[in-house]
């Protein structure tokens, strides 16, 4: 295909024709749409001259008139085969590449432009490298073409048969799908060599491109292939289910919900959202998993007591015996209960204030709640809130997936069956709230009659009317209730019991009931007082009952076992000693024992969630230089009280009779045992600064005294919470005498007389007065040392 001008090393004058966004390499025949005048010219020009063109390609397209610097510099003469004029005046020219050459000078005529080009031809003799290169280069083709499907045959067999190298690379070029700047790097690699090894790496990427398309499609189409396979055979299973009269089409089940529905005597909102749901339950393949979920979501539907209730009886007389028959004590809070049941039954309303019953564990809340539902005549649930941080557990899931559930409250409606429980939220208190939602917001939800006529569950979607629902809540603090609820209740507080309560109701109720459970008779056990007393106040300490009826099961069920065991028909007696043999040594042996008084040890009083206890606070002095060291798990507020003692004690130093640098001499060390409970509350403020006082002068404290309050820089004590609870600890831990601030004095009322008889309180309003208290009549007073 050689041109004769080919041979030439440079040609003078060629006609230029700039290309927009091709590259024509030597040998290939293209036809060209021309449009430019100058280009146009340039071609007749060529004609008119013999001449062959010179093609360069467009730096940039968008150049109308391009010079030297918007062409590449390496382009390819060609020789014109063909022009064809178009009806819009463009040109169609079919040129032929002939071979590479360098710009070396533009020049503009009036209509076209002319230029001098070096050509450029390999020098480098076929090596045995470059057959190798030929082969492998071919063969790469061959896969491209057939991965590709873009080339013909014939064109992969013609190729075979080129055996000039350079040939071979031009021609491979002008087949593969290359970008312009590829293409005119191919242009531009001069020898053969390079030009095969840059092809095959083209083709090359160019193949593993396409393997990973088609294995691409192959996954696509075996999915899709699957699909239509399950979906036959599921067609099929339905025939031969027909066949064999077996669930079929759904049919059966369609009818056989659509009659629970019926019967389910839903609102209508409701019963169309079932029935919706029963024909798209009815339209899905049986074995679609979406279906289980759907069937299960209509059965909760139906199972809802969409209308079902007990019918009310309040009746206040039956209701105060039902409560008196239950609960020893009590009085005031039984009282409040029967003024909201009155409330209520008189009203007709279920508007106003929920019911909060507020105290620590085991002082009967749960057990109110259930008499309160036996003297209504309702029937009883409860669940506890306690823990609870996330929103859908009051409120469900969505039925997104499966097992998802609606909330607790719609659950434990639907388990007691009826539309007017008595409903007990246990621990109010005790929800936590993160990014989840706030359990507290939907909670309000449920309470607020104002919404829970339509209370809204993310699993059930259709609203529930909880209005009926007789809401009653527990919390052992009433400061933990969130302010909104707190906001809609009447809290009613249950403080704990003495422990000569605390005998009668074991004696009234839990002895009967734990005998009762264990098949026990008169006959068989008894329980002396004395054991019972044991059993209060070494086996249990707490506010509540719960751990002392722990104790009694335990009890009963020992005396059970000996009875069956030994076949005994003589009545066991439980005495104090028996108590032991029984249960082991006790747990909280008796603090009196104990109780001698110690230097630097003071007796404070803590009031907790689960009731008052009493805490000792001791103080180290130590060789050093005024350091306070606080230890025991205190909180802020406590050790911000501890420092106030501390001021105190410094400012006041000569009056108190102890050394007035010792701030100079010694470091102070105040800790609170009892380890690992945080300990918080400015009330220990006094009951420190006793036991600082104390460890100054080396003088301990007088006996059996306990004391509380919060302490001011000027020796002030304030008021401080949890009077009842306070005594009553230390009542329980054998205290004869409480030192308490005088603001507390209104509280002093609500302390039950036996207690009251046993301990002497002495209010005080100076911290000078506990001193005295506590001091005073002490002979204990030693020397201090130097
Ligand atoms: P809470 O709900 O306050 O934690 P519970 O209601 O569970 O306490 O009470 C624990 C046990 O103590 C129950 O068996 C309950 O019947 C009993 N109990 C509590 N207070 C009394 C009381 N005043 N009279 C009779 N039994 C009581």
């Amino acid at each position: 295909m050689a041109h004769k001008k080919s041979t030439r090393t440079a040609y003078d004058h060629l006609p230029l024709l700039p290309l927009r966004d091709m590259v024509v390499f030597p040998r290939m025949v293209v036809p060209l749409l021309v449009g430019r005048p100058a280009s146009l010219a340039a071609i007749e020009e060529a004609l008119a001259s013999d001449r062959p063109l010179f093609l360069c390609t467009q730096r940039d397209m968008e150049v109308e008139s391009p010079g030297k610097d918007d062409l590449y510099e390496v382009g390819v003469a060609a020789s014109v085969l063909q022009t064809l004029r178009m009806p819009d005046g463009a040109t169609k020219t079919v040129v032929e590449g002939l071979a590479r050459g360098r710009v070396h000078r533009l020049r503009r005529h009036d209509t076209y432009d002319e230029v001098t080009v070096e050509r450029l031809q390999p020098e480098n003799p076929a090596s045995q490298d470059t057959h190798v290169l030929m082969r492998m280069t071919l063969s790469q083709f061959e896969e491209y073409s057939r991965l590709s499907g873009r080339v013909a045959p014939e064109v992969v067999a013609s190729l075979r048969g080129v055996d000039e190298p350079d040939a071979l690379a031009d021609h491979l070029c002008a087949y593969l799908p290359l970008r312009v700047e590829e293409r005119q790097e191919l242009l531009e690699s001069v020898e053969a060599d390079g030009r095969l090894e840059l092809t095959s790496s083209r083709l090359m990427r160019e193949i593993e491109l396409l393997q990973i398309e088609h294995q691409v499609r192959d996954r696509i189409r075996d999915q899709m292939d699957r699909g239509q396979r399950e979906h036959y055979l599921q067609e099929q299973l339905r025939a031969i289910q027909q066949e064999l009269g077996t669930r079929g089409d759904g049919m059966e089940d369609g009818t056989e919900l659509r009659e629970q529905i019926t019967k389910a005597k839903m609102p209508k909102e409701a019963r169309e959202k079932a029935l919706q749901e029963v024909d798209r339950y009815e339209r899905m393949p049986p074995m679609n998993p979406e279906s289980a979920i759907l069937r299960t979501y209509i059965e909760w539907l139906t199972e809802m007591p969409w209308s079902k209730r007990t019918r009310d009886r309040i009746d206040l007389d039956k209701a105060k015996q039902t409560l008196d028959e239950d609960h020893y004590g009590l009085k005031e809070v039984k009282e409040r209960i029967l003024e909201f049941l009155a409330v209520r039954k008189l009203s007709k309303s279920t508007k106003g204030p929920v019911l909060c019953l507020v105290g620590p564990p085991g002082v009967g809340k749960t057990s109110l709640g259930q008499s309160v539902a036996r003297a209504m005549g309702r029937k009883f649930v409860r669940i506890s809130l306690g823990g609870i941080r996330d929103e859908a557990e009051i409120r469900g899931h969505r039925r997104t997936y499966i097992g998802s559930l609606p909330g607790r409250i719609i659950q434990s409606i639907k388990k007691v069956g009826v539309k007017n429980p008595v409903f007990m939220l246990d621990e109010v208190d005790k929800m936590s709230m993160d990014f989840r939602g706030d359990p507290s917001s939907a909670l309000l939800e449920v309470l607020d009659p104002e919404q829970n006529v339509a209370f809204s569950d993310h699993y059930l979607e259709v609203d529930f009317d909880l209005h009926e629902v007789f809401f009653i809540t527990t919390a052992n603090s009433e400061f933990a209730i969130p302010a909104p609820l707190e906001d809609r209740m009447e809290v009613v507080r249950l403080s704990g019991y003495t422990t000569f309560e605390k005998e009668r109701i074991a004696n009234l109720f839990l002895i009967p009931k734990q005998m009762n459970e264990c098949g026990l008779t008169d006959g068989q056990i008894r329980i002396s007082r004395a054991a019972v007393f044991n059993l209060i106040e070494q086996y249990s300490r707490e506010a509540g009952v719960r751990e002392l009826e722990r104790q009694i099961a335990n009890v009963c069920r020992k005396v059970a076992r000996n009875v069956v065991s030994k076949k005994r028909s003589r009545r066991v007696v439980v005495s104090e000693k028996r108590v032991v043999d029984l249960l082991g040594p006790p747990k909280y042996p008796d603090i009196r024992a104990d109780a001698e008084p110690q230097v630097g040890l003071a007796v404070g009083l803590a009031w907790t969630w689960a009731g008052g206890e009493i805490l000792n606070i001791e103080t180290s002095t130590m060789r050093g230089k005024g350091n306070l060291v606080l230890t025991g798990q205190l909180g802020e507020v406590m050790k911000e009280s501890a420092q106030a003692a501390y001021t105190y004690l410094r400012a006041h130093a000569r009056e108190l009779k102890i050394r007035t640098q010792f701030h100079n001499t010694l470091d102070l060390h105040v800790h609170v045992p009892e380890g690992a409970i945080p300990k918080d509350g400015p009330s220990a403020g006094v009951p420190m600064a006793v036991s600082m006082l104390s460890a100054l002068r080396d003088e301990a404290p007088a006996k059996g005294i306990a004391m509380t309050g919060e302490i001011t820089l000027r020796g002030r004590v304030l008021a401080i919470g949890g009077v009842k609870e306070k005594v009553l600890a230390a009542h329980r831990a054998g205290i004869q005498s409480v030192l308490m601030p005088k603001a507390n004095e209104k509280d002093l009322r609500d302390i039950p007389n036996e207690v009251k008889k046993d301990i002497d309180i002495s209010l005080v309003d100076n911290i000078n007065e506990v001193f005295r208290a506590a001091f005073g009549r002490s002979s204990r007073r030693k020397k201090a040392k130097a």
